[in-house]
């Protein structure tokens, strides 16, 4: 029998909700790399349903105890006191979203000598000492691509918001007003601008194929060159480095992870090489930005606007300063979590589990640490020093 320990968001403030604005979610077969999408043995949750949140369990319990195993779901995750920290120290399996990550640090591995499989339900494991994590000889698997178009649609929508002036206009509305004049005097076509984003992988790439019908000039940097073909099927511009880039764009959107070459890369010096008024648009890592430059460049009007889903810390205090700068359209940590993904990466978690508890291989590309190393996607995006270090969230995820 093994004790899973999930930590998940809460739910909603009105309550799990008894009823789905919608019917249904479209069933996706497959991703654009022709990587197929989770395909556990069953799933007894209905997709489109919340699973991401306390008593949506990640629709696992049944599945878990008709196993004779255990399965503890809490939000309670801060702090010696935390009901997280109370049941690690036996625990078996940790899973937890990137939203609402469960910080397994070195310090927190070393107090639970039953863990051997950290699950991310979605994408992104930096919330893992991973360094640690191999010395404990655990397996670290996340599902790779279940949210990548999610987060891309996020990106899509967050630049016409922001080159749209949608968000101040709907405020009006809501306001009792019918100011045409304040909504239109920073409303802006996409059409025609130039548009960049900072790496072109899973999500960047989505983001350019998405804003190719906009007929806008596409732009990218990455450390490495996408194949010609690609370049031409989507009429993109290659920059070397990002300074190049954010030189000619209207838009800028980043896609690449955090680590120390990309940590406070937008800061004063690089904004100021941007054009005056341009958009940033970050659902990266929070840390990628400058917290203080942004908000000097939205009041100067070096930026025209800025939004995105990642803050440091997180979650963000009442008092972060991008609550309240101006032009911006920030969300919380959500844009891979649309019930669409959930429905997705709670598929792939029990097909993880499914695998663990048969003793069958998991899919390659869904693991980061395995067999005493770094595998499968993470020996190609992590790097096992890098990584504590990286973690975008609460403090504890800080180094010493
Ligand atoms: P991928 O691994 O598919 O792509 C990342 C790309 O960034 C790779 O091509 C990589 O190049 C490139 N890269 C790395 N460093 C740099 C750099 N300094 N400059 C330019 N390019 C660089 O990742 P995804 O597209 O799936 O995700 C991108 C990031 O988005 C993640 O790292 C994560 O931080 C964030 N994310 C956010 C989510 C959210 O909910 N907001 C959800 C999921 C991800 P190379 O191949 O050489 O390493």
């Amino acid at each position: 029998m093994a004790k899973v320990l999930c930590v998940l968001y809460d739910d909603p403030v009105g309550g799990y909700p008894p009823v789905y604005a919608r019917d249904s979610v479209p069933a996706i077969g497959g991703y654009h790399d022709g990587q197929t999408t989770p395909s556990p043995e069953q799933i007894d949750f209905t997709p489109g349903e919340l699973l991401g949140s306390v008593s949506g369990e990640l629709g696992l319990r049944g599945f878990l105890e008709e196993r004779g195993h255990r399965l503890l779901v809490t939000s309670d995750k801060e702090g010696l006191d935390s009901e997280f920290e109370r049941e690690l120290p036996d625990a078996d399996v940790v899973i937890s979203q990137p939203f609402w990550p469960a910080y397994l640090t070195a310090e927190r591995i070393a107090k639970a000598p039953r863990l051997k499989l950290a699950v991310t339900a979605g994408i992104g494991s930096d919330h893992v000492d991973l360094d640690a994590a191999i010395a404990h000889g655990m397996t670290v698997a996340e599902v790779t691509y279940s949210n990548s178009i999610s987060v891309s649609e996020h990106v899509v929508m967050m630049i016409l918001a922001l080159v749209r002036n949608y968000i101040p206009s709907h405020q009006w509305v809501l306001d009792g007003g019918w100011n045409i004049a304040d909504c239109v005097a920073r409303s802006y076509d996409l059409e025609g601008m130039q548009v960049g984003t900072v790496a072109a992988g899973r999500i960047g790439s989505a983001v350019l194929r998405r804003l190719k019908a906009f007929d806008v000039g596409l732009h990218y940097t990455d450390r490495h060159r996408l194949t010609e073909e690609v370049e031409q099927e989507l009429g993109l511009t290659y920059h070397a480095t990002t300074e190049e880039l954010v030189r000619v764009c209207d838009v800028v959107t980043i896609n690449a992870p955090l680590h120390p070459e990309t940590e406070h890369l937008f800061d004063d010096e690089l904004i100021a090489k941007m054009k005056r008024g341009a958009y940033l648009v970050n659902t990266a890592r929070g840390k990628i930005c400058d917290r203080d430059a942004i908000v000097r460049a939205l009041e100067t009007g070096q930026l025209a606007g800025y939004a995105g889903d990642v803050w440091f810390p997180q979650p963000a205090p009442p008092d972060h300063p991008w609550r309240t700068m101006p032009h911006h359209g920030m969300t919380p940590h959500v844009s891979g979590s649309s019930l669409s993904a959930q429905a997705r990466y709670a598929a792939g978690t029990r097909e993880i589990l499914e695998c663990w508890f048969a003793e069958r291989p998991i899919r390659e590309e869904y693991l980061i640490v395995a067999g005493g190393g770094l595998a499968g996607a993470g020996a190609h995006s992590y790097s096992a020093r890098e990584t504590s270090r990286n973690a975008d969230e609460g403090d504890q995820a800080e180094p010493g």
